[in-house]
């Protein structure tokens, strides 16, 4: 009897750890892009990294655990220090953990993105170098072009653009077959489609987004023509007079149904563009 009891408490145990050892561990990888090229996961989250023969030029540290992570890892697979440390933006879960890196690393963001960690308390290391609009970068031979392309999601985007691999990283302001997050916090319309329309006129093939999967400018297209559509169908009816929870029923794209997140944050994306217009609507 003890001995069945005992045994059951050990099951239960057993799988109490189980789980915590699940929700704990972080889904982590590191996967070739093109050439020098790579892009680093942790969880929903993803950043990229180039290797050059003269150092590692590393983005978006994510948060202090991840970044731990991805410097063991460059260490053994790579034997090249990390020399420059690139943030996209100032949001915290992608730039979370600079402080991981050691002094020697040179850390580079938009003007903006500096006076926002500040503000905002961020729990990273402070950026070294800033800039307002270009800023390019070169290492080893190999070249990231950063780019500041106006408002968009945040005040503070910048993109990098990789011009041998034909690769640019966008973080946030371009969802790749997605609708946009939540209700759009941060969010500069009609700015972020002009942001957008500037990446659709660079040179490059390969579209690395700060979550999902990699894509191509075709989606920054069809991203654009998206949000262009829902922002018109929410000022018009807007201008109808329609509450918003009557434009969250009428308003369905329903082109769109196959895209991720269209259940749950098409709503919040009508909210979101219904606040903005609200506020430019305020003169009536
Ligand atoms: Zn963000």
């Amino acid at each position: 009897m003890t001995l069945r009891i005992s045994t059951v408490i050990a099951l239960f145990f057993s799988s109490l750890v189980f789980t915590g050892a699940l929700a704990q561990e972080a889904n982590r990888s590191i996967t070739q892009i093109k050439g020098d090229l790579y892009r680093f996961q942790n969880n929903f989250h993803y950043s990229v990294f180039l290797v050059t023969d003269d150092g590692i030029i590393a983005t978006d540290p994510i948060n202090a655990d991840a970044a731990r992570w991805l410097q063991a890892e460059l260490t053994t697979r790579f034997e090249q220090p990390i020399k420059y440390l690139i943030y996209s933006h100032d949001h915290v879960d992608h730039i979370a953990g600079g402080e991981v890196f050691d002094d020697a690393v040179t850390i580079i963001a938009h003007d903006g993105a500096k006076a926002d960690i500040i503000g905002e308390d961020r729990p990273t290391a402070l950026p070294d170098i800033t800039f307002s609009h270009e800023l390019t970068l070169e290492l080893g031979g190999q070249t990231v072009e950063l780019s500041y392309l106006g408002k968009s999601h945040s005040d503070n985007m910048i993109v990098m653009n990789f011009p041998q691999q034909r690769t640019l990283f966008a973080v946030d302001f371009i969802p790749i077959k997605s609708v946009a997050w939540k209700n759009l916090t941060d969010a500069y319309i009609p700015e972020w489609m002009e942001a957008i329309k500037k990446v659709e006129a660079m040179d490059f093939d390969i579209l690395a987004p700060g979550h999902g999967a990699l894509g191509s400018k075709k989606d920054a297209t069809a991203f654009r023509r998206y949000m262009e559509e829902l922002y018109a169908a929410v000022l018009k009816a807007a201008r109808e007079g329609q509450s918003l929870q009557e434009m969250q029923q009428s308003i369905r794209p329903v082109e769109y149904k196959e895209w991720e997140n269209y259940d749950t944050h098409l709503a919040l994306n009508i909210e979101g563009m219904y606040n903005q217009i609200k506020l430019h609507r305020r003169g009536n």
